[in-house]
């Protein structure tokens, strides 16, 4: 079988994009849409800056829900197609835009998804862009397997793994990292979701899981890898998801969006 003939065309459609970056974990649930979403926000809350969100998690997408553009359709033009803009300088694209129906069950095998996802990344006009961040499905699947192939010409800057601070999401993590490791994916680091509660009344910040917060660093410590930084469960966090708002705008002073403008900078 000769070379995909459909990669150089990939790769001259994300030609405009200056930072392509992978959004993974091992265990779903742990907040990678949840994450990706406020990176976004954060990254999009400098002007200059342009920003998409490449949605991939076929049978689960999150992201336009948490983005607030769960009712939005696809939009097609002579061009390709238009990523839906949340924000002047943020683009979200996401399977959720096709589906009549956005609670229909998506029942695909992998070489369906790898024809979406290959189109997706053939056909969306994102035109000149800061950074895409590409959204993942939990673990090591078609999905991740098709997204690396594809973007491995026009060149992933790496991978940011989200994790929380249990045992048993660590241990998924260091299953994805070999992964990467597998794939030649470079990673960027890890950042640990819902390390610590931070009471929304009296601001103090409890460890839920004391015995293993910190995990995260440890185990980026031990594997040699930067940890990006840790950002707790704020109960604010998971209503703006359910209502399609903005976090990073309406609490820029809390202590998540601190961590967040650490992980930016
Ligand atoms: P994943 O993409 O890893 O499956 P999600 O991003 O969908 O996980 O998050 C799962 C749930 O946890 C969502 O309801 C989300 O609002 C909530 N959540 C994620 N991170 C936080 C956080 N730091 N604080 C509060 N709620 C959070």
């Amino acid at each position: 079988k000769g070379p995909d003939p459909d990669i150089p065309l990939i790769t001259a459609r994300l030609s405009g994009i200056k930072h392509k970056v992978l959004i993974l974990s091992g265990k779903g649930g742990v907040g990678k849409s949840t994450f990706t979403s406020l990176l976004a926000h954060a990254f999009a809350s400098n002007p200059e800056k342009t920003v998409g969100i490449m949605d991939t998690d076929i049978c689960g997408p999150s992201i336009p829900k948490m983005m607030g553009v769960e009712n939005e359709t696809i939009h097609t033009y002579a061009g390709g197609w238009s990523p839906v803009w949340v924000l002047d300088n943020l683009g979200v694209m996401s399977i959720q835009f096709m589906l009549p129906n956005k609670d229909d069950a998506i029942i695909w095998r992998g070489p369906k998804k790898n024809g979406l996802i290959k189109q997706f990344l053939k056909d969306v006009e994102w035109g000149e862009m800061d950074f895409l961040l590409v959204d993942t499905p939990p673990g090591t699947s078609d999905e991740h397997l098709s997204v690396n192939s594809f973007l491995k010409e026009s060149g992933v800057d790496g991978a940011v793994m989200l994790t929380t601070p249990q045992e048993v999401a660590l241990l998924d993590v260091r299953k994805e990292i070999d992964f990467c490791r597998k794939a030649g994916i470079k990673i960027l680091g890890i950042v640990e979701n819902m390390s610590g509660f931070v009471c929304p009344k009296c601001t103090h910040e409890s460890q839920i899981f004391e015995a293993t917060t910190g995990g995260a660093r440890a185990l980026a410590k031990e594997i040699n890898i930067p940890f990006l930084g840790a950002v707790p469960l704020d109960p604010r966090i998971g209503m703006a998801s359910d209502y399609g708002e903005s976090f990073f705008d309406s609490w820029p002073d809390s202590p998540a969006c601190k961590a967040l403008k650490g992980v930016v900078n």
